[in-house]
């Protein structure tokens, strides 16, 4: 069996060799540990590692595994310091009517996607008084995903929740297809790229538009080359 230990820091070497490649400094990467296939023993071992942002695709998971994680931390004498350090990632599609619940355990919503999701958010976080971050979720590959903003309607949404009281859009997120083929790959970082700079360039939101979520075990690296700020990396870490 491979350590996870071990696993992490070969994933932690290949983004360093990616940067390197890429001419980028790995302090200007964050990588978001996604737990959805690991079991609580193995989460508590990444953040023992000082891997402590943390990402889950579905709001009951992500409940449970924050909670669970919390106090397995602070019965360990000592660790309520580690435990203040971790961070959820809410990276999976978020419905409307789960929104109440997962904004007081995140630091970021990584999948926003319609208007009226926006819009939701944004009215539970006016009558919690907090500022939650989001990214967009663009769909930079059209056939086969199910969710995110098609390419062509990014900028005009981003105008609309950048009108928006309490949200911070922070940047966006996108996925590739399952593909093999890394020119399909490549192309859906360079499209969610290109919308990133266009967007950060004519200042269509404030100045903490800087996150660019992409990049997951299969494509991490392609993704640190296309300009990737934040990996959301779950298998390669816990499967070996
Ligand atoms: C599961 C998941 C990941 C991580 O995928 P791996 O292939 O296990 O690294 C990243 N992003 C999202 C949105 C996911 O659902």
């Amino acid at each position: 069996m491979v350590e996870i230990s071990d696993s992490i820091k070969r994933v932690q070497e290949n983004i360093n060799s990616a940067c390197a490649r890429a001419g980028r400094d790995p302090e200007d990467i964050k990588l978001v540990v996604v737990t959805k296939s690991a079991t609580i023993e193995a989460v508590e071992e990444v953040v023992q590692l000082g891997f402590t942002e943390l990402g889950e695709n579905r709001v009951q998971q992500l409940k449970k595994v924050s909670a669970q994680i919390s106090d397995v931390l602070k019965e360990k004498e000592g660790n309520s310091a580690l435990e203040q350090k971790i961070k959820w990632h809410m990276i999976g599609h978020l419905q409307r009517n789960k929104v109440r619940q997962v904004l007081p355990l995140v630091s970021l919503i990584h999948s926003v996607d319609t208007l009226r999701l926006a819009e939701e958010i944004n009215a539970a976080a006016v009558k919690m008084n907090i500022f939650p971050k989001v990214l967009l979720q663009v769909n930079t590959s059209n056939e086969s995903q199910k969710y995110g903003v098609p390419v062509g309607a990014v900028v005009h949404l981003a105008e609309q929740i950048g009108t928006l009281s309490n949200l911070r859009l922070v940047g966006l997120m996108t996925m590739a297809p399952l593909t093999r083929d890394k020119d399909v790959v490549r192309a859906c970082f360079v499209r969610a790229a290109e919308i990133f700079v266009e967007i950060r360039g004519e200042k269509i939101v404030g100045p903490y538009f800087k996150e660019l979520s992409m990049g997951m075990s299969s494509d991490y690296e392609i993704a640190i080359e296309e300009g990737a700020t934040i990996l959301r990396i779950g298998s390669a870490i816990f499967s070996g």
